[in-house]
């Protein structure tokens, strides 16, 4: 959450960093800010979307050669001009940009304003700001030094980034709990919460771990830990492209993404589904495969969609490897009992690799002996690098706050996981496995199929543009898909929304149902779908307003739902992939209808780095 870009080089820094803003805006985009220097600090800093903060700093001489800026997503303190970052202390010397929450910030704003200081918003950063500037002021603390300083007192979470006017050949940034990187360049340095701002200059990069600082100037940079010791740190090389970061076209970087699920998926599998040895390849997992396999059970920690995808993967070990498998919810998962330990093995699941909750779970296992494994989207995150070992998902940037084409890659990592364990297990013959193999990779041209007409979708999204509420019914491997294409529409559309399994209807949300209520049944899965038919009849019975999603073979539920979105035939434990599909679309559809902001919803971030 939130974005951070910062530049010292070469360039009309302003102009970097704004265009790194409208990059980062999937992180936050409630306010945004820069500050330049050049003689004096310059700030702009405005309510509301980057393109606002463009026109502004249009308006004002934000020249300079280095400079910082920040797009909010709130915690502490109303979105508005006075709370946006960057904040400064009392003298303006110093101008902050800072991603997390600065858990006491109370008491130390409370010291600060005894010892004279006044504050003019309410965030916890600005108390921050204030803290170095009295550090500062009051010691023979360097600039460096008075950051380090600052944030030894400071409990949370941070990545920051401290310029200040004295000393405008540097930039000092630090990190505990949110991610930074270093952008290296010739003679130009740049920083930023992802990879995404600085592709277009730069591909080296060196990220910051928890518990470092570091020196940014326009020749190099020098990272050391808060307690002065120097680093040396590994340059990587990134591996993604500008246009994997652009719309491509499309209206949405939403739709782009929805319909880049076939190439996603083969990207998944690529390397991985060894067609003709009929084996699962998963190189991330190599040497940690027989553990896996003899774990006492599974635990496999998300948060929002990842956690669906998680459910999904519950059915999949399950059914193909017969392993326990128990999903939680990260940010519960580390309050509750800990009853986990070296037996057991955690799998983190996070587009970003950033998720504080997981992150916090995924620690607390380790801590208590567990392996953890990860399944991540985004290279070098910190859950990636803090895992025991992993799979990454290969699905390119995701951009649009709604996650897609993240979730199908997370499935069939899963799917393949469950398949190498049911291999290993001994669960899946030879020629069970041909056939699974056969069906995973037929799915990306099933996928094509589903988006080459989505006429069918767009009419219903139009019928069902203004419902007030929504009910989405599946079972097995289906019912986190329900969940999912709820969650989906209630993210991008505001429409009230619930998931559920098709069975528990009856036990309450079937009151619910008059002529008023649309009701998407996922009726794909072949050993459930007569009892589908049967909670069909019930919604049909009650006037409920039936879409259901099936497949060509199940002419049964065609036949008694209101409208029937047809996708091809697979494997039942592979349906959540070409499932999902069609109820991405209609949650899209609606969202564009209703005239909401699909890639960037109200309230809401992607890449959750905050508790
Ligand atoms: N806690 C800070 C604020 O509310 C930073 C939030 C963020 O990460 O954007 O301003």
């Amino acid at each position: 959450m939130c974005g951070i870009v910062g530049y010292i080089g070469n360039r009309v820094a302003s102009e970097v960093i704004l265009k790194g803003l409208q990059r980062l805006e999937y992180r936050g985009y409630d306010s945004a800010g820069i500050a330049v220097i050049n003689d004096d600090i310059k700030i702009v800093k405005v309510k509301g979307k980057v393109n606002m903060l463009v026109s502004l700093a249009d308006d004002h001489n934000v020249s300079g050669h280095m400079g910082i800026g920040h797009t909010r997503w709130a915690t502490h303190g109303e979105p508005n001009d006075v709370n946006a970052h960057p904040h400064t202390g009392a003298t303006g010397k110093f101008a902050l940009v800072h991603n997390g929450i600065i858990e006491n910030y109370d008491v130390l704003r409370q010291d600060l304003e005894q010892k004279g200081h006044m504050f003019t918003g309410e965030t916890d950063t600005e108390v921050l700001a204030h803290l170095i500037e009295e550090i500062h002021e009051m010691s023979d603390h360097d600039f460096f030094h008075s950051v380090q300083q600052a944030l030894l007192q400071v409990e949370g979470t941070y990545g920051i980034a401290v310029i200040h006017k004295d000393n405008p050949d540097r930039i000092i940034v630090a990190r505990k709990g949110s991610p930074l990187l270093i952008g290296v360049g010739e003679n130009e340095h740049f920083i930023a919460s992802d990879a995404s701002p600085i592709i277009e200059y730069t591909k080296k990069v060196v990220y910051l771990e928890d518990g470092e600082m570091a020196v940014i100037t326009s020749d190099g940079y020098e990272v050391s830990t808060l307690k002065d010791v120097l680093l040396t740190k590994e340059v990587h090389e990134l591996a993604m492209s500008l246009e994997q970061i652009e719309k491509g076209g499309f209206p949405h970087f939403m739709l782009k993404e929805i319909f880049e699920q076939s190439d996603t998926i083969a990207d998944c599998m690529r390397g991985r589904l060894m067609v003709h040895e009929n084996r699962i390849q998963l190189g991330g997992l190599d040497g940690v495969v027989e553990k896996l396999a003899n774990a006492r059970r599974v635990i496999i920690a998300a948060c929002g969609t990842s956690w669906h995808a998680g459910l999904v993967g519950e059915y999949l070990f399950e059914y193909l490897a017969h392993m326990p498998v128990e999903v939680e919810y990260a940010s519960e998962f580390r309050y509750r009992q800990q009853l986990i330990d070296e037996r057991d093995v955690m799998i983190v699941i996070s587009q970003s690799g950033e998720t504080a909750d997981t992150l916090a779970a995924l620690r607390e296992a380790k801590k208590r002996g567990a392996m953890v494994l990860g399944i991540c989207n985004v290279v070098g995150s910190t859950i990636a690098r803090e895992t025991d070992a992993g799979v990454y998902t290969h699905a390119g940037p995701e951009i649009g706050v709604a996650s897609t084409k993240a979730f199908t890659a997370q499935v069939t990592i899963l799917t393949m996981m469950a398949m190498l364990m049911g291999r290993e297990t001994n669960v899946i013959s030879d020629d069970y496995m041909r056939k699974l193999v056969k069906e995973l990779r037929s799915v990306p041209a099933k996928i094509e199929e589903i988006l080459k007409d989505t006429s069918d979708i767009e009419a219903i999204a139009r019928l069902f543009t203004y419902a007030p509420n929504f009910l989405y019914l599946g079972r097995s491997y289906n019912f986190p898909v329900a969940l999912e294409g709820a969650l989906k529409l209630k993210e991008i559309s505001y429409i009230h929304a619930e998931g559920y399994p098709a069975a528990e209807m009856k036990h309450g949300p079937i009151a619910l149902i008059d002529e008023h209520m649309p009701v998407v049944v996922i009726a794909a899965t072949d050993h459930t779908n007569d009892k589908m038919i049967s909670n069909i009849e019930e919604v049909r019975a009650r006037k409920g307003r039936l879409i259901a999603i099936s497949s060509d073979g199940q002419s049964g539920v065609a036949r008694h739902a209101e409208f029937n979105i047809t996708i091809p035939e697979v494997h039942d434990c592979m349906t959540p992939l070409l499932t999902a599909v069609p109820l991405q679309l209609l949650s899209y559809y609606i969202a564009v209808n209703r005239k909401c902001d699909v890639d960037q919803p109200r309230n809401l971030a992607k890449s959750v780095t905050v508790e």
